[in-house]
């Protein structure tokens, strides 16, 4: 099996530090509001990552964090904890919200088919660990105390931005306006802070009260779970430079040595060929995918059109053609079953196993798979062989495609379609016009057909 190290720039052969356990730390939700498909895109990369760990034989023991404090507006520590401003602005506990939006975050990853770890840490359940790192680094002379919080000292750790590959005076000269003058430096980052009294989540500690900082959580829970050694970590690329820096300076200062072996990052997800946000009105959840008639799985098969290394640009359109090409796909699996007319599953079989285990070319083993299924003759081996190959891909190959005239009108639009039928039927010819064009805004047309009224999406 080889993996992409961003450590090195290289793709390198992986087996376990101790030949049969891979140790695995992924970074997780901050659990402020509901993950969108972007979010989304990363954990199923993670699960392409846990499931080929598998399929090589090896036997993960996948660690991810619930950050349910502590995560900052700006990434670095600057701006307001995420989890105490969507309590702010909602009016609601920021328990209860890390409670609601966990919760959902898991119904989520259970119907895209992604495994869920084996162990799941929340931050607030670690503080202790996470104040005894800060102490050691405060012992070890690597942090200080300023009148909001404990700070890094990156002047004490050379290695600072070795992951990134920053360079550092570069940047020093060109950084912006310190807004915190105690820092050091302006790549010092916050440990621990204290907590201004309107700060709900809050905890005792040497420095008084206060809470822990996003980057400490993760470097203290790995530490914790997976001990001072161990395999790989992953999270989206927007961790690359602040966070994941900030964990090898922790972690390299308290043990002076990596603790890490190889750090892995999956590429964005764009939409309509730009960034997801509130205020662009384009952050999709999979609640929003599933109204406009879309399954977690037809999501799933539009991430595995692409590698975890590129960009991938969302757009209807896009999921549109993945929906019809996955139900095309499992069509074509199914009419290999039970059949017998010799079919071969070589050589393409063994080309699946390679490309899911090349860094995960998962984009390529479902390129062969349709070369396979595709090819002249059925055989029940050519769907055993599908079957094999999707313990990585995660595909659920095995289910049977929907029948073609199914409409899977999403429930609202399947509702105004009958209104329409009743207002028909009434002969108030006027109002079933109107709901006509109201759907048609919706993107659904209506056709008269043989067998009745059709209602079928347009756009
Ligand atoms: P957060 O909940 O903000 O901590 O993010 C959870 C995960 O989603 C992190 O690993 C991020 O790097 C990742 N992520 C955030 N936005 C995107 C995006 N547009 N595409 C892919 N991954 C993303
Ligand atoms: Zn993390």
């Amino acid at each position: 099996m080889t993996l992409f190290n961003t450590l090195t720039r290289e793709k390198e052969p992986f087996t376990p530090l101790d030949g049969k356990t891979a140790g695995l730390y992924a970074c997780g939700p901050t659990v402020y509001s509901p993950a969108h498909i972007g979010n989304m895109r990363t954990y199923l990369f993670v699960d392409w990552l846990r499931r080929a760990l598998l399929f090589a034989g090896f036997a993960p023991k996948h660690v991810m964090n619930v950050t349910d404090v502590g995560h900052l507006t700006d990434d670095a520590d600057g701006g307001e904890d995420k989890l105490q401003k969507a309590a702010r602005e909602s009016r609601l506990d920021p328990w209860a919200i890390a409670a609601s939006v966990t919760e959902r975050f898991f119904t989520d990853t259970d119907s895209l088919n992604i495994q869920r770890p084996e162990i799941i840490s929340k931050a607030t359940e670690h503080i202790p660990q996470m104040i005894a790192f800060v102490s050691a680094l405060l012992e070890k002379g690597h942090a200080y105390e300023t009148s909001d919080g404990i700070y890094f000292d990156i002047a004490t750790f050379p290695g600072y931005g070795k992951l990134s590959r920053l360079d550092l005076d570069a940047q020093q000269a060109g950084a912006r306006v310190e807004v915190n003058p105690e820092k050091r430096s302006p790549f010092d980052f916050a440990l621990w802070k204290k907590a201004p009294k309107e700060h709900i989540m809050q905890w005792e500690s040497p420095w008084g009260m206060g809470y822990p900082g996003w980057h400490i959580e993760c470097s203290a829970m790995g530490l914790q779970y997976l001990g001072e050694r161990f395999d790989l970590h992953t999270g989206g690329i927007d961790h690359l430079p602040v966070h994941h820096e900030n964990e090898i300076a922790q972690n390299e200062a308290l043990l002076g040595h990596p603790m890490v072996r190889v750090w892995m990052h999956g590429e964005f997800l764009l939409v309509d060929g730009g960034k997801m946000g509130k205020s662009l009105g384009n952050l999709y959840t999979l609640a929003d995918l599933a109204e406009r008639g879309f399954a977690p799985m037809h999501f799933r098969y539009f991430c595995a059109g692409a590698h975890y290394r590129s960009k991938l640009n969302f757009t209807w359109d896009a999921l549109d053609a993945a929906k019809t090409s996955y139900n095309r796909l499992l069509t074509a699996v199914q009419a290999h079953r039970g059949c017998t007319d010799g079919a071969s599953p070589e050589p393409y079989a063994a080309q699946m196993r390679e490309a899911a285990l090349d860094d995960l070319n998962i984009p390529k083993a479902i390129g062969t798979l349709w070369t396979m299924v595709k090819q002249p003759g059925r055989s029940q081996a050519v769907y055993e062989a599908a079957l094999e190959i999707d313990r990585v891909l995660g595909l659920r190959l095995d289910t049977p495609p929907p029948p073609a005239d199914e409409q899977e009108l999403p429930k609202d639009i399947q509702a105004l379609a009958d209104a329409r039928q009743a207002a028909k039927a009434a002969k108030n010819y006027a109002e079933a016009d109107r709901i006509r064009s109201e759907l048609k805004g919706l993107g659904y047309e209506l056709t008269d057909t043989k067998e009745g009224v059709q209602c079928k999406r347009i756009r």
